[in-house]
Order: structure tokens, then sequence, then C-alpha cells
């Protein structure tokens, strides 16, 4: 079988590449030379997120892996074929438990039985997908190209401390029905709803976020916080929930020490604000999620406010493993991402 090479420097140079390799590496059968792995960050190289996923993917598909150590720029990756089943994996650390399912669903989806997949570690992590936008957003949004799977929040985990667990359940792609992916178009009927996630924090943060969310241009209907009793350690996450009857669209910004409210929610309301602005179906970070399930497809398109660096990426390292071509036409802030069967 032949050696899929990837330059990890190229475009976003971040942990996407190396994930997204690993994935239609499983899939496709086609053995993973990356090199320059996570060029562009500060710290480069493997660190103990990147790390799970490698052996997660060994795991599922009983897959070999050269230089999987901390800190490698190089590894090497042979699959073997993906095998459903119940697996469990411990981060040990506030990696992010969403990342660590990102690689290993799209094989799952593949697979011939249902899967379940446990995480420990972080559930709403900062350059991550939080919890509530796999729940909310990302499974509905892969779920109309027949991608089912629902997930379970079993305990949160916040940055710094981690701590968390998060449970999926995958079923086998319904390949056969034909369903493909078409966000292309926005509703007007909408609801926006806050949340405040807190956990081991004074009672003002969140009345503090709340009223700075109520009092925002954004028309929010009402704010619901969660005190979150049970968690290795203090977090602050401010959420908007943008609700038609056909989709959710989760935007996220979490507080740290140091950083005002003010900031939490002027980083959350400029997301939400952007997109409403734009006219678009998918948010920055859906969309760089949904290229590998239409590439899967082979078809699908949806609309998008920005194309990020990460999108751009995403879309070059697929082409690498899999035969389909992206379109992108451009209309002022609007860009319409087409999957094409070349
Ligand atoms: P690094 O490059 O440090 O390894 P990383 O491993 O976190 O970073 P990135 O390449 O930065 O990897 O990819 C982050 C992923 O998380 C992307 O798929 C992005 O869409 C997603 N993501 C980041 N922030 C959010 C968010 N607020 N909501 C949903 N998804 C997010």
């Amino acid at each position: 079988m032949d050696t899929v090479f990837i330059d990890g420097s190229k475009g976003e140079g971040g942990g996407q590449i190396l994930r997204t390799s690993l994935t239609l590496s499983c899939i496709t059968g086609r053995s993973l030379h990356i090199e320059n792995i996570r060029a562009a960050r500060r710290n480069p190289g493997l660190a103990n997120q990147h790390l799970i996923c490698v052996r997660a993917a060994c795991q599922i598909c009983n897959g070999q892996a050269q230089g999987a150590t901390k800190g490698s720029r190089i590894l090497d990756f042979q699959p073997g074929p993906v095998r459903s089943g119940d697996y469990h994996f411990d981060i040990g650390s506030a990696g992010s438990a969403s990342l660590v399912i990102q690689t290993l669903l799209p094989a799952l989806f593949l697979a011939d039985k249902t899967s379940t997949v446990t995480v420990t570690g972080g559930t709403h992590n900062p350059m991550a997908p939080p919890f509530d936008f796999l729940d909310e957003t990302f499974l509905p949004a892969i779920a109309t190209a027949g991608f089912q799977g629902d997930c379970k929040l079993i305990k949160h985990g916040f940055y710094p401390a981690g701590g968390g667990k998060i449970t999926f359940n995958i079923q086998p792609w319904q390949k056969n029905k034909g369903k493909i992916i078409d966000l292309c178009h926005t509703n007007t009927e909408l609801q926006i709803h806050g949340r405040i996630f807190t956990a081991k924090l004074p009672e003002h943060v969140a009345q503090r976020q709340s009223k700075l969310l109520l009092q925002s241009d954004l028309k929010i209907h009402n704010v619901e916080h969660i005190d979150v009793k049970e968690s290795d350690g203090p977090g602050n996450c401010a959420m908007i929930r943008i609700c038609s009857c056909e989709r959710t669209t989760v935007f996220t910004a979490f507080g740290k020490r140091g950083k005002s409210s003010e900031q939490v929610i002027s980083e959350v309301t400029s997301l939400a604000e952007k997109i409403l602005a734009s006219d678009t179906a998918v948010d920055r970070f859906l969309a760089d999620q949904l290229l590998i399930y239409m590439a899967l497809t082979k078809a699908g398109s949806f609309t998008t406010n920005e194309l990020s660096s990460h999108l751009q990426t995403n879309m070059e390292v697929i082409k690498k493993f899999l035969s389909v071509d992206f379109n992108v036409e451009h209309q002022e802030q609007a860009y319409r991402i087409i999957c094409l069967s070349p």
C-alpha cells in the first residue's frame, strides 16, 4: 500500500493536519509519513494531546506508529482495518477530549457496527470544540449526511485542571441513503440564548457576564447560569446559542485569571455578530470540521463567513488522501464551499 507524505508546516501548521491525516490514513488504509508536525506552533511537535490521538488511531485499527514520542516532529503510521468497539482514552491532562473524538469519529462511522468512545480530559477548552458545540452544532450538521451519533457529558473538565469525561455513541454511516450536507441557507426566525458556565468561582462572575450578554446588541432571549459543582478546578465559559427551527450554532469564549468579563463577553458576541451580519449558515469552526464528511460523501456544500486558514489547510490535507476537490465561491463576506468528485 502506498504512503501519503504530509508536510505539517503547510498552511495553518497546527494539530489539525495531524488529526485529519490520521483519520484519513485509517479510512483509506494508506500509510502516513508526516514531517514538521505543528511547525507553526510555539511548542512544535507532538504534545500530550496529539500523542493520545496517535495512540487512539492505532487502537481503533490495530495500527503501528513510529516516532510517537513527546516533542517528535516526524511520525510514521501504518493503519490496519478499522474495528468498531468500546474504546476508552484518558488524556491525563486538560488536553481536549473533543479533539481525540475528532480524530476517531470519521473512521468509526465507516466501521460495520456501533462503537462507543469515552474520553477523559478537557471538555470545555479554548481553541477546541466544547462539548456543547459537538452536541448541538456539529453532530446535527453531519447527521444530515447520514452520520448518526450522539454524545453525553459525564463530567465537565475546564482548562487547566481537566478531568472531565465525555462519551460518544457512533453508528455505522447510512451511506446508501444518499444524503449530503447542504447548509447554504439561513433562517431569519432566530432565537438567541446565552449560557454561562462557572466552576469554583464567585457568584458575581456569572451575574456580571449574564448582564453583559443581555445588554449586548444581540437581543438575547434569556441567559441560563450553570454552576458546575463537580469540577476538578475553576472554569468559566460564556456561550451564545443561535437557534432556528433547523439548527443551533454554539459560540463560546473562555474566562481565565486576569481576563475581564467584558473581554470574555465581547469575544463571544463578536463571533455571533459576524455570522449574523454575513447571512451565511456555517461558522468558521464548523466549516473546517465538516470537510471530511463532505469528502466521504464526495458531495455537499455550505456557506460560511470566513475562509479560515484551518479550512483551507484541511481541504489540502483531505485532497492528499481522497480523490475529491473543493470549489470556493466568494461574494463579499460570504464563501460557498462545494465538494466535488473530480
Ligand atoms: P495545535 O496546533 O496547538 O496543536 P490544536 O491541536 O488544537 O492546536 P488546531 O489545528 O488549532 O489544533 O485545531 C483546532 C480545532 O478545534 C479545529 O477543528 C477548530 O475548528 C476547532 N475549534 C477551535 N475553537 C473552537 C470553538 N470555539 N468551537 C468549535 N470548534 C473549535
